[in-house]
């Protein structure tokens, strides 16, 4: 067995300087390994990681691997029965009927499946349901929810439409903000106020800019905090040092470890009377914190 590695060669008695023998061939089962990665570049691309895959690992200490339990509650909506694939890039899941044509287009990267947001979101305390795709040219979101009220009995003044990814961040950010104003205003926090949740429109309002994230329920408007034995505290530029200015300033900053848009009086006049938070996707993961 061992004569037939490439000894028929040893034999040729020429004068010219010999190169180095080439290697053996390589043996089948080496050959016909991994598939070549050539065709698939130009196949279709999967859609982008949804915000609620990547993110909860940073942002959610306190949920343990072992506290999941069957999503029996929420399991029966439209949906079939979640499928696990084995492949390295996970198919998105099955495409439900009313998105079809130009609505799909809008809701792809959305569409993906929340069902562990949502079950993050009822063990935050928060109140919501879901309701119908929402789809109005480029803009929709596949899975928006309808956000009543968060931890503590916080209530949210109009409720807000938000896809979960959103939800979750303005749930676990409103736990700091009651926190907050113990600390600041030695008040329970009672509510928030709310602008623009969903709304097709873009950036700035300005019809020629891109989307703003309230086009596709993933962007919120605080307009203002209130309490149940103190006046409103609207968002505005307040005095320095007195203890709404801290709050307000002491909130913003926390939102920044939540949203990765965070906007608000300062950043321009279009801002100067709410606090913008989104949860916007940005290459190399960057943030907007003004
Ligand atoms: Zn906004």
């Amino acid at each position: 067995m061992l004569a037939l590695c490439g000894g028929a060669r040893a034999q040729a008695g020429t004068a010219i300087p010999v190169p180095p023998p080439a290697p053996p061939a390589r043996p089948a089962e080496l050959v016909t390994g991994p598939p070549e990665p050539g065709p698939s570049l130009d196949a279709p691309r999967p859609p982008e990681r949804p915000p609620e895959l990547t993110t909860p690992a940073v942002k959610a200490p306190e949920i343990k691997p072992d506290d999941t339990k069957p999503a029996e509650t929420k399991a029966s909506e439209t949906k079939p029965a979640e499928t696990k694939p084995a492949e390295p890039t996970p198919l998105p899941p099955a495409r439900p009927p009313e998105l079809s044509g130009e609505a799909a287009l809008a809701v792809t990267v959305a569409a993906a499946d929340d069902t562990a947001c949502r079950q993050r979101l009822e063990r935050l305390g928060a109140r919501f349901e879901p309701v119908p795709a929402l789809s109005d040219g480029q803009c929709g979101a596949a899975r928006p929810l309808k956000i009543t009220a968060l931890a503590g009995d916080l209530a949210l003044n109009p409720p807000a439409t938000l896809v979960c990814g959103a939800a979750e961040a303005l749930a676990r950010w409103a736990t700091e903000a009651q926190t907050l104003a113990e600390r600041d205003l030695s008040q329970p926090l009672k509510g928030l106020s709310l602008g623009t949740t969903y709304l097709c429109r873009g950036q700035n309002h300005d019809p020629d800019a891109k989307l703003s994230e309230h086009a596709f329920a993933n962007g919120i408007d605080v307009m203002g905090f209130t309490f149940a034995n103190r006046a409103v505290i609207a968002v505005a530029p307040l005095p320095e040092g007195t203890p709404e200015a801290a709050f307000l300033a002491h909130a913003r900053a926390k939102a920044c470890g939540f949203f990765r848009t965070v906007l608000g009086p300062g950043t321009d006049a279009a801002h100067a009377n709410h606090f913008h938070l989104d949860e916007r996707e940005r290459t190399a993961g960057h943030r907007l914190c003004q």
